[in-house]
Parts: structure tokens; sequence; C-alpha cells
């Protein structure tokens, strides 16, 4: 039975370390807290990945989803989606990203572990990762725009690094109350 687990928020320790690579993804732990990872995000509703440290465990372990259309009004801030490929909510273990093109794109983004808050930050808009998924086979996928965005963002978790971090203009980070209807 999948368990909620706590979100951490910025200023716990734990979300500025390294997680460590899963070794071994049939470990019935690795299982069990990838089931109780999308239980947690599902839970908190209106969200679309969450990585393995934000809720205090140190692995190289990410679930997300794309949805075909903002899950949220802070979305359509964030990115615009656009035509995208949709995918339900799953698991990628030991990400590993590769830039497709020096192309950078600055948006809005919002954190579980930065709540109330958005900012923005530059990223990759196409890069390539690899990965495994929950019964260990490899993948590799292209992604671009706002699922580009959304994975450097879930690896950044997985290296200790918190939006906020990455914000290169200070006047560009704010409350989400009041940013969302002004931009
Ligand atoms: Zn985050």
């Amino acid at each position: 039975m999948a368990k909620l687990l706590e979100p951490l928020i910025m200023g716990n320790p734990l979300l500025l370390q390294r997680s460590e690579e899963v070794r071994d993804v049939f470990d019935p732990e690795i299982q069990e807290n990838i089931a109780d990872m999308l239980a947690t995000i599902q839970n908190i509703g209106e969200r679309v990945g969450l990585a393995a440290p934000q809720v205090g465990i140190l692995k190289r372990i990410v679930v997300f989803r794309l949805p075909s259309k903002p899950v949220h009004d802070r979305y359509k801030s964030i990115a615009d989606l656009g035509p995208q490929e949709e995918l339900p909510w799953h698991a990628i273990i030991n990400p590993q990203i590769t830039p497709l093109s020096n192309k950078l794109e600055t948006k809005w983004e919002v954190c579980v572990s930065v709540p109330g808050m958005m900012g923005e930050v530059e990223r990759f808009v196409d890069i390539q990762y690899s990965y495994l998924d929950e019964k260990g086979n490899f993948h590799k996928r292209e992604a671009h725009g706002f699922h580009a965005r959304l994975i450097q963002h879930e690896v950044d978790h997985l290296d200790g690094i918190l939006l906020p971090m990455r914000v290169k203009n200070m006047m560009k980070f704010g409350f989400e109350s009041e940013l969302v209807n002004r931009i």
C-alpha cells in the first residue's frame, strides 16, 4: 500500500544534496519509493513532476506527466504547452540529459519545494535524455519546450539545485498569487 510522504520545502538541507544513482531497479524498496512518490504527487494535485529528494529520498528517481493542456492557470504563464506528446504519470530512473542545441529560453517555473513562489529560469529548449523505467528497460527520448524544461527542473533536484538558485534576475522571482495575474 503506497504511503503519502511529506514534501520537503526549501531550507531543508536534504534538498541541497546530490542524490545517488539507483543500482538495482528491482530492489523492492525502489518500487515502493516510486509508488509512494506517485501517490504523494497525485494527492497534491495540479502538478506535473516530483523528484525523490523532494520527499527526502536521496535517489535519482523522478515521476512526471505531460498534460495535453495546462493543469492549472499557473502553467499558462510557465510555458506554451502547444501540441505535444501527452504522457501519463510514470517514473524515470537515473535520467541523464544531453542538450541537442544551444537554444535557450527563459520562462516561469514553480516548484513543490518552493510553495507559493515562481521564478523565471533559463533552460535548454531541445534535449535528449536517457533513463531506466521501473522495469529496468533503458530508454532514450527527445524532449522540447515544456517537456525539456520539466526534465531539466527535475534533474536539477537530483543534483541539489532549486529553482531560485537558477533565477538570474531576482526581479523575476516572487509570489505566485501576485505574479500569476501580471504575466
Ligand atoms: Zn521542483
